[in-house]
């Protein structure tokens, strides 16, 4: 690697810098840049074999891997030619049809959120047909071991080598003749070759180049687990997006039992695409019918939540979108958005003011998708400005009503794509009414479901509180 101009790095969000700065200009983090070139190489040292990790074979474990629910033989994936099926439909789908030989594919998400054990369960479905090396800096064999059975896999060829030193992980996979090398994590993993610490910047760069050589060498796929970091000390894995073929990310929060697996880059595949997955006992198992996860509603609705049908990786699915009003105490209002954009509330709010005759200057403001999904699309800005509406005025929206569409600034309610299927969605999952923006009315009737199109964003407040 020929050594770039770019000097520093920022921990937190990869952007790079010539020169040391105390404050990112990407993110606005302080102290997170880092000096890229620190990790000069101390010897030339690559011509020298490393000694290969020590791995383990899975003893024991129970029958059923394959992370797709167990009744189902036919959702098990049949990948195309040149892919290996990573035992879930679902991953294979996001993966754009399977593992790539030769591809690194990396995947983040808060510590904790289920990344281990999603990428133990494909490593033991793939050991069925091919040597795996699973290499963990993160547990011990034994405790990797452990999951393993009370996950139930079946190990086959499956060998856990607990090892941080890469060029030791690669003389063992190399050794093997492994047909998939997972890295748990790239945070914990280290070249010696580098003076600089494990879980820096450079460290972080240089083993996922030094991983990115081995697959394209060797044409095994590799998978390699990063933690998206809070604190500062740690490199996240924003800052390999760039040298990997497939990014994907956990979305969801950790307190839900669905899991939500995002590809955000895929050199194989579509980008966007959404894996449902719910956390057991027994590890991650595929949902098959995803579409209204997100409804765990409590049976009587409180003001401030409304159900929206968004379309997040090409199919409709059922979301509450909650929102919250409150008198202002002191200093600037407060606006905060999770799993929507908050750029956009802004200018939501400025609509509802001046088309809605609701002024919420004096109010702080928070909206939030249950669930931890992340919604893209505007077809989420009616029910928000809804859910607001109906906070401030403390009455509940309908129980039974769905409602999606864009709002522009002169207060129109514009139609969004796909309507129809959201439409057919909701009442497949028991909605009763729909309120969207007239061109999205549907074409014949749709039955068991009430649909009022409305051009005009008062219109839609005065008929969702009529
Ligand atoms: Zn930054």
């Amino acid at each position: 690697m020929g050594r770039s101009k770019t000097a520093f790095v920022c921990r937190s969000c990869g952007a790079e810098s010539p020169r040391w700065q105390g404050q990112c200009a990407q993110c606005g983090e302080w102290n997170t840049l880092e000096d890229a070139g620190s990790g000069a190489s101390r010897t030339a040292g690559r011509g020298s074999r490393a000694p290969a990790a020590r791995a383990v074979a899975l003893l024991g474990a129970g029958a059923d891997p394959g992370i797709g629910p167990g009744d189902h033989p036919s959702s098990a994936s049949a990948a195309p030619a040149g892919r290996t099926p990573s035992g879930s439909a679902e991953l294979d789908r996001v993966l754009g049809g399977g593992i790539v030989a030769g591809s690194v594919t990396l995947l983040g998400g808060d510590p904790g959120i289920g990344k281990s054990t999603l990428l133990l369960q494909v490593a033991a479905q793939v050991a069925a047909g091919t040597p795996v090396l699973y290499a963990t800096g993160e547990e011990s064999a034994a405790q990797v071991g452990a999951r393993a059975a009370r996950l139930g896999l079946a190990p086959g060829g499956l060998q856990i080598a607990p090892e941080a030193e890469l060029p030791r992980i690669l003389t063992a996979a190399r050794e093997m003749r492994v047909g998939l090398l997972v890295i748990d994590s790239i945070q914990t993993v280290f070249s010696p070759d580098l003076e600089a610490g494990a879980g820096g910047v450079a460290q972080l760069r240089e083993c996922a180049a030094v991983l990115v050589r081995f697959a394209k060498d060797s044409g095994t796929p590799v998978f390699i687990i990063g933690h998206v970091t809070r604190e500062g000390t740690i490199a996240g894995p924003k800052v390999l997006e760039h040298l990997v073929d497939t990014v994907l990310y956990f979305e969801s929060d950790a307190g839900s039992r669905h899991r939500i697996v995002r590809a955000t880059k895929n050199r194989f595949g579509p980008v966007g695409e959404l894996a449902f997955f719910a956390m057991m006992e027994t590890g991650l198992r595929e949902v098959a019918n995803p579409s209204a996860i997100f409804l765990a509603r409590p049976s009587t609705i409180a003001p401030g939540s409304l159900v929206t049908v968004a379309r997040e990786g090409g199919r409709p699915l059922l979301v509450e979108i909650q929102g919250l009003v409150d008198p202002m105490r002191f200093g600037n209002p407060r606006r905060v958005a999770q799993g929507l954009d908050a750029t956009r509330l802004a200018m939501l709010l400025a609509v509802l003011h001046r088309h809605g005759g609701l002024s919420l200057q004096d109010h702080d403001v928070f909206a939030n998708v249950v669930g931890g999904l992340a919604l893209r699309e505007t077809a989420s800005d009616l029910p928000l400005l809804l859910t607001l509406a109906s906070s401030l005025r403390d009455r509940p929206l309908p129980a039974t009503l769905v409602a999606f569409g864009e709002v522009g600034l002169t207060g129109e309610v514009r139609p969004v794509a796909y309507g129809e299927e959201r439409l057919r969605e909701a009442a497949k999952q028991g909605f009763r009414q729909a309120l969207v923006a007239e061109d999205n009315l549907p074409r014949k009737p749709i039955e068991g479901l009430t649909v009022r199109g409305v051009s005009r964003l008062a219109d839609a407040v005065d008929y969702a509180f009529g």
